[in-house]
């Protein structure tokens, strides 16, 4: 478990800070039950599902545009594996607690908003909006169970999908203008929490940030590809951890 007095550094520059980054991934939400996707327990830590296909296969863009049944049973079977088990956890609500925070989010569970976040940029999406694929039909989904495989548009007769990005696919181009204008504005620290900062564009916030002097933290069981970046490295619980930095530096604020 990390220091008192690393803590207390953080929260110092947390205390002072005007325009926080907090970057998450699916680890973030390890506390709350939620397996994450690649790795040692993962959700797709063989890569194949029930028949045998290969989940990148069965989640992409391509099979939801040429056999969308086999792409909503797999949707269907990972919303039941994840019922009930999705939820704010306190990491979550230690973000949520800043009102000046900026979130850049690869979940699609829509937690950090249900927390009560204010500004997030969700990278990939969120599976609880479905919307049509050819229309512009939209509406929430909160009922996974009781869906037609695959579900139609009732304005159309279009299949429709998650507001997720499945693999193969670019990411949503509002989300990534989103991203230029907050990263246009700067950031003066920059948090990496529960991710393995794989793709580029999750990475790159806290190169950015290192090369200009930025103090960045990272909070993560393992190292990461941005570990020999950063000035801190926090290895553990994000549920754990970031309460105590939180509730510091809040305290400090007066
Ligand atoms: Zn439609």
């Amino acid at each position: 478990m990390t220091d008192t007095h690393t803590l207390d550094e953080i929260a110092e520059l947390l205390a002072l800070a005007r325009r926080p980054l907090f970057i998450t991934g699916a680890g973030i939400s390890a506390a709350s039950g939620l397996p994450t996707y690649r790795g040692t327990g993962g959700l797709y830590a063989n890569g194949l599902n029930e028949e045998g296909l290969p989940y990148e296969d069965v989640l992409s863009g391509y099979m939801l545009r040429t056999r969308p049944e086999l792409t909503w049973r797999e949707l269907l079977r990972m919303a039941q594996r994840l019922a009930g088990r999705a939820q704010v956890n306190e990491a979550h609500r230690a973000i949520a607690a800043l009102p000046h925070a900026v979130v850049l989010t690869q979940n699609v569970d829509g937690l950090h908003l249900e927390a009560g976040s204010r500004n997030v940029i969700e990278i990939h999406g969120n599976l609880r909006e479905l919307h049509c694929t050819v229309c512009t039909y939209r509406r929430p989904n909160e009922d996974w169970q009781n869906l037609p495989i695959p579900p139609r548009c009732p304005e159309c007769g279009a299949v429709l999908r998650p507001s997720a990005v499945l693999f193969g696919e670019p990411l949503p181009p509002e989300a990534l203008t989103r991203l230029d204008e907050e990263l246009a504005r700067g950031f003066d620290l920059v948090f990496s929490v529960g991710t393995t900062s794989l793709f580029p564009y999750i990475a790159e916030p806290v190169a950015l940030a290192a090369s200009a002097g930025i103090p960045t933290i990272e909070i993560n069981p393992e190292p990461t590809a941005v570990s020999h970046l950063v000035d801190y490295r926090l290895r553990g619980d994000a549920a754990q951890i970031l309460p105590r930095i939180v509730e510091t530096a809040r305290s400090r604020e007066g």
